[in-house]
């Protein structure tokens, strides 16, 4: 909740803008780490959710590896202190640059996506006289029931090498001496809700081990990646995932063999509920049917609802007014589909109020854009509200 003191300190300020709760990044850094090392679970951080660098700085503290996925993000993590041991590298187009980079900084895994990929790789090793670890991101066929722009594991998606791939790809890695085989990757996808989609994930990969095991290819990690969802609905009474049921999944339905170890990649679960952006109404424009809402924010500071018709709750902090209207709430960028949801029922809202779009940590900041020569957005911490109070 925002009280008087956050509005007050928000009425200052100029629009639109990140409001990081950085207390409550920490408290689900805390709850994450608690439910995965008691069963000693790794867990890396995927950057691309958010790569603020308070947010990466507070991660990193916490203890938690990164997962890249891109060769920028794999030097951002190591400049915010992430050892290169814990650090992962994914993605299905790696650049001969991306990969070098990597090479360079001796990470802990290479996430591969294909057989050509791997050859790749595994030249470019050579040339630096270097031995790449490598993980395989097989593509389980598991359908993670999220929305389709977000879904990563079916066979028609882009990412990941599919079953019948496979024997190709152990050839291929016994071809490569630059190459170490450590382990499989799996990621099916973001925003899942319903934990019957890991415990999927998890007889597949069990299915799988065997597989590998009669190849005569020795798992040493295996990576179930990320994708654990967040409730867009209620970021007041559920801000934090219920990290100890989803580990249990795992520890349940998954099968390690001694001296396994397994690595996950949270993104979402961790960051999403930890922000808000901020913005102010610039106009109301009343039509016959419709009233419009016009924020100094648009798809250019939080596209996730344009790009893929995603949820998020929005308030009007400020008002008083006790009459409630349907608005279409809308952003100021000369496109239609700049909208962030139509029909929303707010207080009576006028020029200058402000207006809260919450659960905004994940996929927000990262996303925003320069279309229409717009400002970089900027941030704002809870952490100074405090030096600010005691002034
Ligand atoms: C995006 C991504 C993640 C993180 O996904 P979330 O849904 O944010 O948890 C993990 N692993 C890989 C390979 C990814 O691409």
């Amino acid at each position: 909740m925002f009280t008087q003191t956050h509005i007050n300190r928000f009425q200052q300020l100029e629009t639109p803008f990140y409001y990081y709760d950085l207390n409550l990044l920490q408290q689900t850094l805390t709850a994450c780490a608690e439910a995965a090392y008691s069963y000693n679970y790794h867990v890396h951080y995927a950057l691309k959710a958010n790569f603020n660098p308070k947010v990466l700085d507070a991660i990193q503290a916490a203890g938690f590896g990164a997962d890249c996925v891109s060769g920028n993000e794999v030097k951002a993590a190591i400049a915010h202190g992430f050892t290169n041991n814990k650090v992962v590298f994914a993605g299905v187009g790696k650049s001969d640059k991306e990969i070098n980079a990597a090479l360079d900084a001796d990470i802990f895994c290479f996430n591969s996506e294909s057989v050509q990929e791997l050859l790749v790789i595994n030249e470019l090793a050579q040339a630096k006289n270097k031995i790449a670890r490598i993980a395989i991101r097989i593509n389980p066929n598991v359908d993670a029931h999220t929305h389709h722009h977000i879904t990563t594991g079916l066979e028609e998606n882009k990412f990941g090498i599919n079953t019948w791939q496979l024997e190709e790809v152990l050839a291929t890695l016994k071809s490569c001496s630059n190459l170490e085989f450590i382990g499989v990757h799996f990621h099916v996808g973001s925003q899942i809700t319903n934990m019957d989609v890991f415990k999927n994930l998890c007889l597949r990969v069990n299915e799988l081990q065997e597989w590998f095991d009669e190849q005569g290819f020795a798992i040493k990690i295996l990576n179930v990646g990320g994708g654990l969802g967040v409730d867009y609905y209620h970021p007041e009474s559920n801000s934090m995932c219920d990290f100890k049921t989803y580990f249990k999944i795992f520890r349940d339905y998954l099968k390690v063999k001694p001296g396994q170890e397994v690595h996950f990649e949270l993104g979402r679960a961790l960051v999403a509920q930890s922000a808000s952006l901020i913005s102010r109404v610039l106009y109301v424009k009343n039509g016959q049917k419709k009233n419009f809402l016009i924020l100094d924010a648009g798809m250019t500071e939080l596209i996730r609802p344009m790009l893929y018709q995603a949820y998020h709750v929005i308030e009007n902090i400020s008002s008083q007014s006790e009459n409630t209207i349907n608005y279409d709430v809308v952003g100021p960028i000369c496109e239609s589909t700049d909208c962030f949801r139509t029909d929303v029922q707010l207080p009576e809202s006028k020029r200058g109020d402000l207006i809260a779009i919450r659960t905004a940590g994940a996929y927000g900041e990262v996303m925003a854009s320069g279309y229409n020569l717009r400002d970089r957005v900027e941030s704002v911490y809870s952490e100074v509200e405090v030096t600010q109070a005691s002034l």
